[in-house]
């Protein structure tokens, strides 16, 4: 057999080893098989491809990986757990640059169809556009500050629409005439849309940003694969790009916001937080190991809610020895797992699972919503924008609209934190001042190593 077909060979079997990787990792019982296939996958995809007669020498692409592994194993190695949502975000947007790179080069040895040209322009603008947005959403998630807050100003997204438009036209004209100044103007326009666009999203939207710029590093690949002519990465590309529009999808029908206006960048307009000072003033109440331990002593149902501050305090294991104790006890103790806890999808399923908590105890949103209000102890740790009530209250909040964990029905509520600090939106949180809340202030996992040492000693 010819070496092109015994490569296209190799990717097709690279392309089903990544759909049956992406199908094992729809279930966490099957998530560690699927990624293992998926890797496998890869390394089939990467060998064939350096097989390929258009790898015309290998000095470069050993000093790219020699280079490429020290940087990538220095960040794994460096970064800490928290920090991992902005990793994803950087190597998102990585994936973007590496796009906007092959299709300048691309260009600069000029193209022999329309279809490459096309999809050279394709491999730039998306590619800018998922480098730069994914650097304004590693700021935000790193929480600097002068991206904290959201940037809006009034005429916006009309300022957003004609500079999509003359990128468009930019694109257009370097169908036309191709030259690197051209493409260089068009990219750079690309560029600045990528930040405009993301620059103006915060709070309960961002997590829908981050699945679409997961979404957009896939295309930007599938575009790349078509100027490059490697097929394995069009169905790579292809299928980031639509398992991407399926999660942003789903974040969309979490967040309770609109597809439609998350791709067209028309997020909704928020309104301004309340002043902290007039929510909490007089009304807070905390408490300690000792008397939640109490509590527990009479409770027949409770609920943990675990959000941020958990995976910030790295509270995951303890927080399975208090459910072990509080079950032993002849408590029912239930996980309420909020979709955007935390800083990445999947964030809380993943700490749970690393601290072997069973899947079964896990239950979502809105199974579990119905059963707060005959919950007597539901315990809050580190979690805060996915249970305010504001959220579901207050139609002028900038939260308004987020669907939540309703942890004000039980007849309890404890909460773990440090402060009174609001959480990724920025918002005070009613709760905290509610008759029914108790706050048990300090660190996520000292907190519970008290707590389940009061439990052992009462
Ligand atoms: P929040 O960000 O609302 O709140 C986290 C809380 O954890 C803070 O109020 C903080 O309070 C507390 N905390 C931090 N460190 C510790 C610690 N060591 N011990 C105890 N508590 C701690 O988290 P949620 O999970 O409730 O909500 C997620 C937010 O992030 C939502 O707004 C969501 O939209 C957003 N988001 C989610 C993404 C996703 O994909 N899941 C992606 C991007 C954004 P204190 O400092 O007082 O301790």
């Amino acid at each position: 057999m010819e070496q092109q077909h015994l490569i296209n060979l190799a990717y097709l079997v690279a392309g089903i080893l990544f759909i049956l990787g992406l199908k094992g990792l729809t279930h966490p019982r099957t998530a560690v098989r699927g990624n293992l296939l998926g890797a496998i996958g890869m390394l089939i995809a990467v060998l064939a491809t350096l097989c390929d007669h258009q790898v015309l020498g290998y000095k470069t692409i050993a000093l790219g990986l020699i280079l490429g592994a020290i940087i990538g194993a220095l960040m794994a190695i460096k970064v800490q757990m928290t920090g991992m949502p902005q990793l994803v975000a950087l190597f998102n947007g990585l994936g973007g640059g590496a796009s906007v790179l092959v299709s300048y080069a691309a260009l600069a040895t000029g193209s022999e169809s329309l279809i490459t040209s096309v999809a050279i322009i394709c491999s730039g603008l998306i590619g800018a556009v998922t480098l730069w947005g994914s650097l304004v959403a590693f700021g935000k998630l790193q929480e600097l500050d002068f991206l904290r807050k959201p940037l809006r100003f009034s005429g916006q997204q009309a300022a957003n629409l004609v500079l999509a438009a003359v990128t468009l036209l930019f694109g257009v004209l370097v169908l036309w005439y191709p030259n690197p100044l051209s493409f260089f103007v068009f990219l750079s326009l690309a560029s600045v849309l990528g930040v405009t666009l993301v620059l103006p999203i915060g709070g309960a939207d961002m997590p829908v940003v981050i699945a679409l710029l997961n979404s957009y590093s896939g295309l930007a690949a599938a575009a790349t694969g078509f100027v490059v002519n490697n097929n394995v990465l069009i169905i790579a590309g292809s299928l980031v790009g639509a398992s991407g529009v399926i999660l942003t999808q789903i974040m969309c029908k979490a967040m309770n916001r609109s597809l439609f206006h998350v791709l067209f960048g028309v997020l909704e307009a928020a309104g301004e937080a309340a002043d902290a000072d007039e929510v909490y003033a007089g009304k807070i109440k905390s408490t300690s190991a000792e008397e939640v331990a109490m509590l527990y002593d009479s409770a027949e149902r409770a609920i943990i809610v675990p959000g941020y501050g958990m995976a910030v305090a790295q509270a995951q294991h303890a927080v399975r020895e208090l459910a072990n104790e509080l079950e032993a006890r002849g408590v029912e103790v239930e996980f309420a797992i909020h979709p955007v806890a935390g800083r990445m999808p999947g964030h809380m399923n993943v700490l749970l699972a690393e601290a072997e908590v069973p899947y079964e105890k896990l239950r979502e949103m809105d199974e579990i919503n119905p059963s707060f209000a005959q919950t007597d102890v539901v315990l809050v740790i580190g979690a805060n924008d996915v249970v305010n009530p504001d959220a579901r209250n207050d139609p002028t909040s900038p939260i308004a609209g987020m669907p939540i964990l309703n942890v004000d029905q039980a007849r309890t509520v404890v909460v773990v934190k440090r402060s009174l600090s609001p959480g990724f939106a920025g918002v005070p949180n009613p709760l905290f001042a509610a008759d029914n809340c108790l706050m048990f202030f300090g660190d996520g996992k000292q907190a519970i190593l008290d707590l389940n040492r009061a439990l052992k000693e009462g």
